[in-house]
């Protein structure tokens, strides 16, 4: 027996000096074969114990066992401190630039082409010094109709053609009259007046507005921009320069524009905007055939202006004796159609990447 135990402590001996010494983990797993395999030497001990005395046979046993714990546990340990020192000599050595390009670049997203379009539309009229404003989507009654010069009978009024707000909603509950999702971007105009106060007045404002349409050309949700610009002595004749840059900047350099007197209740006088088509240059035709864009007409309709009307301005603020000013609106979504020949609104809405991916 005493042999037996003494092999055992010469094992474990051995084990300590070599676990000390390995370098590596193939290292170490060629220890554990050597101690702890089943040919290994711990084995061949334990094969000596069919000699043993039934007394004897469980302290050699113990022994053993506790042998095979230390061996067990010098492995890992060496393993442990083998990793650590790895580790820190990475650290030391060469930094990892972070900043460097990765080898696969990923695949890029890009923008909404109705972002894009907004971006764009805004950008032009940045350059003519303009600022961006931005006003609530849930608007108050009075600025999205009542000071806008929409009377309460107006049709656009109707349940049916807006998305009302219950005010009990509402976390502040001291709206006086309706709440309702904007129908427009207009009363951004009466906001902007009465934050920047005396003119000059430059503003553009894209954003979401809602009514309750849906077909082909109409979404509950759709995309204006408006355009306010009020100061002294500013004439139509301001409006139609301001509106004839913007279309040879955003369809091209040779389109024209062409004024309709139309009405609105927030200008006087009013006008639809129209554009020569810019896909058959105006001529109504493209390729021999009829052109489906502007229905053969040369024309496209793109915008509503007009001289912002007296009463808007006083309700802005203003003093309409001393100063005037211009209003224009466009629907983004009938840009971005014109501009990129899509045929079909919804498809803005329908998130399939086949479409969003052409632009
Ligand atoms: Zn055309």
């Amino acid at each position: 027996m005493a042999d037996l135990l003494g092999q055992l402590e010469a094992l474990a001996a051995a084990a300590r000096t070599a676990c000390a010494a390995a370098g590596d983990e193939k290292a170490l797993e060629e220890l554990r074969v050597r101690f702890l395999g089943k040919k290994g030497e711990l084995s061949a001990v334990l094969r000596g114990m069919g000699a043993l005395s039934a007394e004897e046979r469980p302290r050699v046993g113990e022994v053993a066992n506790r042998v095979r714990d230390e061996v067990e546990a010098l492995l890992g340990a060496r393993k442990a401190a083998l990793g650590e020192a790895a580790l820190e000599a990475e650290l030391a050595g060469q930094p990892i630039d972070v900043t460097l390009a990765g080898r696969r670049p990923l695949p890029r997203g890009h923008r909404h082409p109705l972002t894009r379009a907004a971006e764009e539309i805004a950008g032009i009229f940045a350059r003519l010094g303009y600022e961006v404003a931005s006003g609530p989507e849930i608007e108050l009654d009075w600025y999205n109709f009542e000071a806008l010069n929409i009377p309460a009978d107006h049709p656009a009024r109707d349940m049916q053609d807006t998305f009302y707000v219950d005010p009990s909603t509402l976390r502040e509950g001291r709206a006086k009259g309706g709440v309702l999702l904007r129908t427009h971007t207009s009363p951004v105009q009466i906001r902007a007046m009465q934050r920047i106060g005396e003119p000059p007045i430059r503003i553009i404002c894209p954003g979401r507005v809602y009514r309750s349409d849906y077909d082909q050309t109409h979404s509950p949700m759709f995309h204006q921009v408006e355009g306010l610009c009020v100061d002294t002595k500013i004439t139509f004749a301001d409006l139609k320069g301001t509106l004839a840059a913007f279309a040879r900047a955003y369809f091209g350099p040779g389109t024209k524009t062409r004024f309709r007197p139309s009405y609105f209740p927030f200008v006087e006088p009013g006008a639809e905007v129209d554009v020569s088509c810019s896909i058959c240059g105006g001529s109504g035709r493209k390729d021999g055939r009829r052109c489906g864009t502007c229905k053969e007409t040369g024309w496209l309709e793109v915008l509503g202006a007009g001289m912002v009307h007296p009463k808007v301005l006083r309700n802005g603020g203003i003093d309409p004796t001393r100063h005037t000013g211009f209003a224009f609106g466009m629907g983004v979504e009938r840009l971005a159609m014109l501009k990129y020949g899509i045929d079909d609104l919804r498809l803005f809405f329908d998130n399939d990447l086949r479409f969003l991916e052409q632009f």
